[in-house]
């Protein structure tokens, strides 16, 4: 749009949740893991005539998911749809398999349907609740599965526990609980499943690598290591305050946790209230081990189930509890990019989701670290306790700190209520005039896809008041 762009960072480079660590030979993705809608970072580029292969590159993953269940038994979701299909039949037997099958062609249909409304679009608010193109839309919305729980959705879907358990995981895509969040949220099993997973070539680190490169190439200014920014509103336009001068702008554009940027930045207290008082998605605690073993069935993603998602979800959200016994995820980016870990290792990645807010205590930390070894051991026969050789952890704490998440919320506010998405902060604001949200804690959500959707949503409000 020929405007120019300064973006103030208070870290020392680019990148916010997308951090890696590294640690002799081992490489880690800090924050997110699993990629989805990769066009849409190709599509930046395009946007400047560039080719992304000249910048970033990617594959796509064979096997999604490996599902690891408390009964013993696991399934290896994979990506080619016939060899899936085939082994939801014979892993889930006749009934549940063709279920399946059925189930994610119907998320297929529903987010072609009326995902896009939700999601490439402003948010809809009391005035356009009559528009047409969301009118036509109501009997799908106001269905059963949207009034009910994405839980209810797939009880009435599935026999099978271990079925059950798989589906209600999206619910935890935006950081929210299968038994509070809609059942319209089975709509991401479709982008997960049908569209398929995808993994960087050079990890998730190399996204904002690349798109630093092309932020420089088209002469964007960066200002790192300004933490404390204080932006006032003007007659026309926005005063920055920088450690060392004072910018004015005739926009601006948030891409900070929406009550951090109340609270810190705009210092208007009652609205950061106002976005802090709704429910927060999940934290989570990672740590990060160099594994000096090679476990040969690991995938990339893998899941480790609790014995009771119940229980699990009403300890995070009812009770602001750390989980007794928590759901693992390990992933391991040396699957797919060998040269994440030496030869004889693996950089394994353990997240445990965790209340927002909330940070485990060394006792804590030291039984999760004993219940990870007990369950590797279990599932795979192998006693890693001696063979981790380097570890950090990564909690609530650590997270609001180093990215500004407010209480270290994954995703802003939680999904859990029905209405919950025509709730979320906007991508505008009514008081702030020329000042623009962006990221995952506002319209249309968290997580790299949404965040790269609203600021597509941004650019063309903003080009259309240009
Ligand atoms: C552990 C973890 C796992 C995740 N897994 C996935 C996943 O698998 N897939 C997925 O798609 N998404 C995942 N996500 C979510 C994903 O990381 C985010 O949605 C995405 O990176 C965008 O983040 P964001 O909008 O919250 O902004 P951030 O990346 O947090 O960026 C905000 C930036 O603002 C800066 N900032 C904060 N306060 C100030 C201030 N006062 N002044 C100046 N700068 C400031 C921060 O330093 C940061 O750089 C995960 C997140 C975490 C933490």
């Amino acid at each position: 749009m020929g405007l120019s762009v300064l973006i103030v960072e208070k870290n020392s480079r680019h990148g916010g949740k997308l951090e890696q660590l590294e640690w002799e030979g081992y490489r880690w993705d800090k924050g997110p893991s699993l990629f989805t809608l990769p066009e849409q970072v190709d599509e930046l580029f395009l946007l400047f005539d560039k080719n992304p292969r000249d910048f970033f590159n990617y594959k796509k993953v064979e096997n999604s998911c490996h599902y690891y269940f408390n009964d013993g038994s696991n399934f290896l979701l994979k990506g080619d749809a016939e060899t899936r299909n085939e082994d939801f039949i014979k892993h889930f037997y006749e009934r549940d398999g063709r279920a399946a099958i059925d189930y994610v062609q119907k998320a297929e249909k529903t987010y072609n349907a009326i995902g896009g409304l939700f999601i490439d679009y402003p948010k809809y608010g009391l005035k356009n609740l009559f528009d047409k193109a969301l009118i036509t839309k109501y009997p799908m919305l106001m269905s059963r599965k949207v009034r009910g729980s994405l839980n209810a959705l797939n009880q009435d879907s599935f026999e099978n526990p271990n079925l059950i358990q798989l589906f209600d995981r999206y619910a935890t895509y935006n950081g929210s609980s299968p038994f509070q969040a809609s059942g319209l949220y089975s709509m991401i099993a479709h982008l997960e499943i049908n569209n398929g997973t995808f993994f960087p070539t050079n990890g998730m680190r190399s996204i904002v690598d690349s798109l630093y490169d092309l932020a420089i190439a088209q002469g964007v200014d960066f200002a790192f290591n300004e933490p404390s920014i204080a932006i006032s509103q003007e007659t026309v336009g926005y005063k920055t305050k920088l450690s060392n001068s004072t910018i004015e702008a005739e926009r601006v554009v948030s891409a900070i946790d929406c009550v951090t940027f109340y609270k810190n930045v705009l210092k208007n207290e009652k609205l950061a209230a106002k976005y802090a008082a709704k429910e927060r998605s999940s934290s989570a605690i990672i740590f990060y081990w160099a594994v000096e073993k090679v476990i040969p069935e690991l995938q990339l993603h893998n899941i480790l189930f609790s014995s009771s998602y119940e229980r699990e979800f009403n300890s995070i959200f009812k009770f602001g509890e750390m989980p007794k016994d928590p759901t693992v995820y390990l992933h391991v980016s040396s699957v797919a990019n060998p040269k994440d870990a030496p030869t004889n290792g693996q950089n394994w990645f353990l997240m445990i989701n965790t209340p927002a807010g909330v940070v485990p205590s060394d006792e804590q930390k030291k039984n999760l670290r004993k219940m990870i070894h007990r369950l590797i051991q279990e599932k795979f026969s192998v006693d890693i306790s001696q063979a981790v050789l380097h570890e950090k952890v990564w909690d609530a704490a650590g997270i609001e700190a180093d990215t500004g998440s407010f209480m270290g919320a994954l995703y802003g506010a939680s999904s859990n209520a029905k209405l919950a998405a025509l709730t979320r902060h906007g991508n505008t604001s009514k008081k702030y005039k020329n000042a623009y949200f962006v990221g995952g804690t506002v319209h249309p959500g968290g997580g790299i896809p949404l965040v790269l959707k609203s600021a597509k949503i941004v650019a063309n409000i903003i080009e259309k008041e240009k």
